[in-house]
């Protein structure tokens, strides 16, 4: 099934999606619900970020190539940081490079959507905290991020993570096809067979830091390929059997 929040006179809903119709959900995707009939089409809705974290966990170098390509060693153990969820924003959305960077950049991500609360899960039992599985793209302004030497403020612009369109909770991560395009240029390809640390890995070791809640974001480490983003572009990210998280991108206006 795919759970998707969207916008009904002013108020955010659960829905879940066939096609491209849309149906409504009463009650709590990650509890008890039902599901209407799904007849709304899928195009006049507008959508939100698909779940409410309390916290965006990123992995980095998760991949090896994508190591390699900014000259850094693989890890010995997933290298975490946080993003806030006020750097969330949906499919369709637009991404605001702010002025202070030089070298916003996109990361591909697959991203997945905790289900209930947890913490030490072992590995073998992963799978019943996870709702679902999304698309993410980790953006980044690289220059800030180097300078820095912490990630906080490269990472964590507001709109510097766009997530959705949907949670997909019939999803195996083993082997996907991520790719990114901007303006149809391919930019970003690489599969999730390549990630170091594999899902149950990450959730195994995350977990055993902090507590899991219902709807925190794991983002789970970019292939190679990332590269620059401008005003007026527009960015592709997908992910097979989950579709396409499509957002433009704009300068922030001078203040
Ligand atoms: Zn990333």
């Amino acid at each position: 099934m795919r759970i998707i929040r969207y916008l009904q006179d002013g108020e955010a809903r659960y829905g879940w999606v066939l096609g491209d119709k849309a149906g409504t959900i009463e009650g709590d995707p990650y509890g008890a619900f039902q599901r209407g009939e799904a007849t709304i089409p899928l195009a006049e809705l507008k959508l939100l970020p698909p779940a409410q974290p309390s916290k965006i966990i990123c992995v980095g170098r998760n991949y090896a190539d994508h190591a390699k390509e900014l000259g850094n060693e693989v890890p010995e153990v997933p290298m975490l940081f946080l993003k806030p969820p006020s750097s969330l924003i949906a499919h369709g959305e637009t991404i605001i490079l702010p002025p202070q960077t030089q070298q916003p950049e996109h990361e591909a991500e697959l991203a997945l959507v905790i289900g209930k609360r947890g913490r030490w899960i072992e590995p073998d039992a992963v799978g019943e905290y996870i709702l679902g599985y999304t698309i993410a793209n980790d953006i980044t302004a690289r220059d800030l991020q180097k300078r820095d030497g912490q990630w906080t403020r490269g990472k964590g612009f507001d709109t510097f993570c766009p997530f959705g369109p949907w949670i997909e909770t019939d999803f195996d991560p083993a082997d996907a096809v991520v790719t990114c395009t901007v303006n149809g240029e391919l930019r970003q390809m690489g599969s999730t067979r390549d990630m170091i640390f594999s899902v149950r890995q990450l959730l195994a070791y995350i977990s055993s830091v902090m507590t899991l809640e219902p709807g925190d974001l794991v983002l789970t480490g970019t292939p190679a390929g990332v590269g620059p983003l401008k005003d007026g572009d527009e960015i592709v990210t997908s992910i097979e059997g989950l579709g396409e998280l499509r957002n433009t991108v704009a300068a922030e206006p001078v203040r």
